[in-house]
């Protein structure tokens, strides 16, 4: 049997319309899907970001959400935990225009060292930190860490009610990883071989099997997030 090519698409489903769109042209689509199919309207006028999240070393993984500007970083680091990240526990900061935001308590840093990036804590409304066509980055676990890369994609002003949870406007379909033994679908990577998921780390469950019989190895099921393969993350 030939083997299969490990493949990411390039299209994503928009969730305001349910078509699947093409990733190069999805903020435009974005933009004038969300003008057809307008967010619940509140009270008062307020600023909605549209962010586009991805993998730093592996942006076929991405998230487009909608944020209002009453939302914290805290608000997106929870979101971003729940969805694609958590394992267990680890610290957690953005880093937007040299100030990092985190919500670890750092007793160790000397104030007269300037290297230091300055720190504040994650309960900053993003009206107050986001500005149009910015890119932050995030990073989880300051050990085996997942780096993200945070654009402001899009900025509206609108009549939308508060959000509580940032809402998946797109996200990348499920790539298709092939067994590195035998070129079957892939469903478990094994986290010890290398850093997060590759070719040569993804296995079918038979051959990942007999890899566990024959040696040492720690396997994870495949997830959809830049985090699948590294810690415990499945
Ligand atoms: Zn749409
Ligand atoms: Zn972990
Ligand atoms: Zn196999």
């Amino acid at each position: 049997m030939d083997k299969e090519e490990n493949s990411y698409s390039e299209t994503a489903v928009c969730t305001l319309c349910g078509e699947r769109v093409k990733v190069r042209g999805l903020v435009r689509h974005l933009t004038s899907c969300r003008a057809a199919h307008p967010a619940k309207q509140g009270k008062q006028e307020r600023t909605v970001f549209t962010l586009k999240v991805c993998g730093r070393y592996n942006p076929e993984y991405f998230l487009y959400l909608e944020m209002t500007d009453n939302m914290t970083l805290d608000d997106l680091d929870g979101f971003l935990r729940g969805t694609w990240l958590e394992c267990c526990g680890h610290l957690s900061q953005f880093s937007i225009d040299g100030v990092s935001y985190s919500d670890s308590i750092d007793v160790e840093i000397d104030p007269s060292d300037t290297d230091v990036p300055e720190k504040r804590e994650c309960d900053v409304e993003l009206g107050s930190v986001l500005t149009r066509g910015m890119t932050f980055g995030y990073e989880y676990d300051f050990g085996s860490t997942t780096e993200l890369v945070i654009k402001v994609a899009g900025v509206r002003q609108g009549y939308d009610a508060p959000l509580k949870m940032p809402i998946v406007l797109a996200r990348n379909d499920v790539p298709k990883w092939v067994c590195a033994d035998c070129g079957k679908p892939a469903v478990r990577v094994d986290s010890m071989m290398g850093y997060g998921i590759g070719e040569d780390n993804v296995f079918c469950a038979t051959c990942a099997r007999k890899r566990e019989k024959a040696g040492e190895c720690c396997f994870l099921n495949i997830a959809n997030s830049p985090r699948t393969g590294v810690c415990a993350y499945e």
